[in-house]
């Protein structure tokens, strides 16, 4: 059983309390669970930490989830230790045998003297080292002159672990002795308390387990604004709780029955890669508050932006392979734009501004040109200068060359000129280490150049978003088919597939699917394998042949959201296999009118893009209508000579109004009586990025 509903991270600590404040070299501990991590928690001391932990665990195991807890220190001593100190090879055994003898108090503990009782059982030189107090200690060594270890200095697991610390060591850099002397005692009491199960020593079928862990087995410099204790713990716990059942499985299969070993370790390619992995949705993402029968679309919509998250990945591509594609992260400039202070046009440069009245002055030798470097102009002269030129030192203004004129090496003009006149400061459009581009910034043809101008030649960006789609009905056969009486041809598909791809995201063809509970399981797992998200169309509302909600409400992941929307049937909102499904109604008007005012926003949120509303416009209205209270309305529109013109008939079927249309017309929640020029809002189609 390798699914744990919670992560916990724990960063141990040998010495004494830290103190009140936030600070490294503390014990740190931060909890995940599907990818999300929670704030890192600064626990002082040990005491404080086994609290804290308890706590956890009880919590955690009332609520019916399973914990899995990592500790950044080793569970076990190199081979021959455990045999030799407590008569058995079992390493649990060293844990009581430590238990007992620690004293431990946030102020003081035993650990340097029992290190030396340790070490005078087998000669007095070693296996510990490194005396942290200032008296003396018997069979305790300061350095390792003298040192003897009777056992070997490394688990074979610190052999395969580049950089991992010896467990001898109990000061100093990296003094992991220290940690598992004063680590171990806790670990056994919670082991206890809590009926857990240790990691590579026992099966791991009980609702805590305990893994030894290295966060640097994997991570990098942490960032320099962070305390990087604090910034291990979340990383490596919300890595570990984006891993599927069966990836953590694979990891978790080790042999090492004494010394333990480090988890992840020979699947750091993995681990790496499952860091960049945005955490996954869960299975309630989509469930209502009870009780609400009509949500008005407003409210549907914050209710989408605030559950659904990115859930693609990320990559780094060149700029001219990014394009379409999303930036994940905020991107900075790396170079100001312009670099330096250059001259907006073809003229004259020298040296400040000019009062009115002529003025004459001598010309300097050669000139300045895009791209040359900046040369020297003596005070007193000008220098010719081109457009995109570098200012040279000893000039800051420029004069047009249409109001210059030259004779005899000279130039004369009129003043006055403003100092500063026809030229651009460097950094006055972009400096260098500003924000140059905003995270879920799609990238298009003016990204590009701006990415450019700013020297970044690589960006991350998010992976493209896989769209399902996938339509459903027995009554449904394909345009060019020949279509038996009763039968119609599925228009919905050609039309979602092509939006998905306006949209910017990758469509994934998924095909028909006859009223048929097997066949529509079948194909939703399969699409489940392929897309992140899957549409599916028809099949949505509560009958007798909407299969595609009883299936999405058998798999017990499904709301089925009423919302006051016309035209419009409930969306039927779950998940499956852990892909999100949107359940779109199947009527042609419905299914596409929904698609554009929720399934639009909802893309792009999962694709990592920006919660955007689609820009509309307040016109005239061309019809007259009298619209009731509680719910939005959609009407087919376009624009004619100034004003919204609405399609003839608002029945839902006519897919003919679909493409007469340009936009829609959005009337709000209240009741309105609307007559030709009462304002409307009117969001063309190109809003929605159709
Ligand atoms: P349903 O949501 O399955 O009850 O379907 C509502 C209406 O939409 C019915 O008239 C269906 O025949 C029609 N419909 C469902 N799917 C499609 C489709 N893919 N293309 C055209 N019409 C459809
Ligand atoms: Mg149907």
């Amino acid at each position: 059983m390798t699914s744990f509903d919670t992560v916990v991270i724990v960063d141990w600590s040998g010495g004494n309390d830290t103190g009140k404040s936030p600070r490294r070299d503390a014990i740190w501990a931060c909890v995940a669970r599907l990818g999300r991590a929670e704030a890192p928690q600064y626990l002082r001391n040990r005491s404080v930490a086994e609290d804290w932990l308890a706590r956890l665990f009880e919590a955690e195991i009332a609520a019916g989830r399973r914990v899995l807890a990592g500790f950044d220190f080793p569970f076990g001593y190199p081979a021959g230790f455990a045999t030799a100190l407590t008569g058995q090879s079992d390493p649990l055994a060293v844990w009581h045998w430590l238990e007992d003898r620690i004293e431990d108090s946030p102020q003081a503990n035993n650990r340097f003297d029992l290190a030396g009782e340790i070490n005078r059982r087998f000669g007095g030189r070693g296996p510990f080292w490194f005396n942290g107090l200032k008296r003396d200690i018997d069979g305790l060594p300061r350095k390792k002159t003298g040192y003897e270890n009777p056992f070997p200095d490394r688990r074979l697991a610190e052999e395969q672990a580049k950089g991992a610390f010896s467990c001898w060591q109990l000061g100093g850099t990296g003094a992991v002795g220290s940690q598992v002397m004063m680590g171990l005692p806790v670990l056994a009491r919670l082991r206890r308390r809590f009926e857990a199960a240790v990691w590579p020593f026992e099966p791991l079928e009980r609702q805590v387990a305990f893994v030894e862990i290295w966060p640097s087995l994997t991570l990098g410099a942490a960032p320099e604004d962070q305390i990087k204790d604090a910034w291990q713990v979340r990383e490596v716990a919300r890595t570990v709780s984006t891993l599927e059942p069966d990836t953590l499985a694979e990891m978790l299969a080790v042999d090492a029955p004494e010394e333990g070993w480090i988890f992840g370790l020979g699947h750091e390619d993995r681990l790496r890669q499952a860091s960049a992995q945005p955490p996954r949705l869960t299975n309630d993402c989509f469930a209502l508050p009870p009780g609400v029968h009509w949500t008005p679309v407003q409210e549907a919509l914050a209710l989408l932006q605030e559950r659904l998250s990115p859930v693609t990945g990320v990559e780094h591509l060149p700029v001219a392979a990014a394009t379409g594609r999303l930036l994940a992260e905020d991107v900075t400039a790396v170079r100001s734009n312009p670099p330096l202070p250059n001259t907006a046009v073809d003229g004259y440069g020298f040296s400040g501004g000019k009062a009115a009245g002529v003025h004459r002055m001598p010309l300097a030798e050669g000139r300045a040109a895009a791209g040359d470097r900046p040369g020297v102009v003596p005070s007193g002269t000008a220098v010719r200068i081109l457009t995109g030129a570098v200012l040279p030192e000893g000039v800051d203004t420029v004069v047009l060359q249409e109001d210059v004129t030259v004779t005899d090496g000279h130039i004369a003009f009129h003043g006055p000129i403003k100092a500063g006149a026809n030229t651009r400061r460097a950094g006055e459009d972009v400096a260098q280490g500003d924000t140059a581009l905003m995270q879920g910034t799609r990238i298009g043809p003016a990204q590009a150049a701006l990415l450019a101008a700013v020297g970044l030649a690589e960006v991350p960006v998010r992976k493209p978003l896989r769209v399902a789609v996938l339509s459903t009905g027995a009554e449904l056969v394909e345009a060019g088919q020949t279509a038996a009486p009763g039968l119609i041809f599925d228009a919905n598909r050609p039309m979602l597939l092509e939006m998905v791809r306006r949209f910017g995201h990758e469509p994934v063809d998924m095909g028909r699917v006859p009223d048929d509970r097997k066949a529509l399981a079948e194909r939703l797992q399969a699409a489940s394998t392929t897309a992140d998200l899957i549409l599916t169309s028809g099949g949505a509302s509560a009958g007798d042949e909407d299969h595609v909600s009883a299936l999405l409400t058998d798999a017990g992941a499904m709301t089925l959201w009423r919302i006051a929307v016309k035209p419009g049937r409930p969306l039927a909102l779950g998940m499956w296999a852990g892909v999100p499904v949107f359940g779109l109604p199947g009527n042609p008007v419905a299914a596409m009118t929904c698609a554009l005012i929720f399934g639009r926003p909802a893309m792009a949120r999962l694709a990592g893009g920006a919660w955007r509303a689609p820009q509309g416009f307040k016109v005239p209205a061309a019809f007259q209508k009298n619209k009731k209270h509680g719910r939005t309305e959609y009407l087919r529109a376009r624009i004619r000579e100034g004003r919204a013109e609405v399609f003839a008939s608002e029945g839902s079927g006519r897919i003919s109004g679909l493409s007469w249309a340009e936009g829609l017309v959005e009337l709000p929640h209240g009741a309105a009586e609307i007559v030709p020029g009462t304002l409307v809002r009117y969001i063309p189609f190109a809003s929605f990025g159709l």
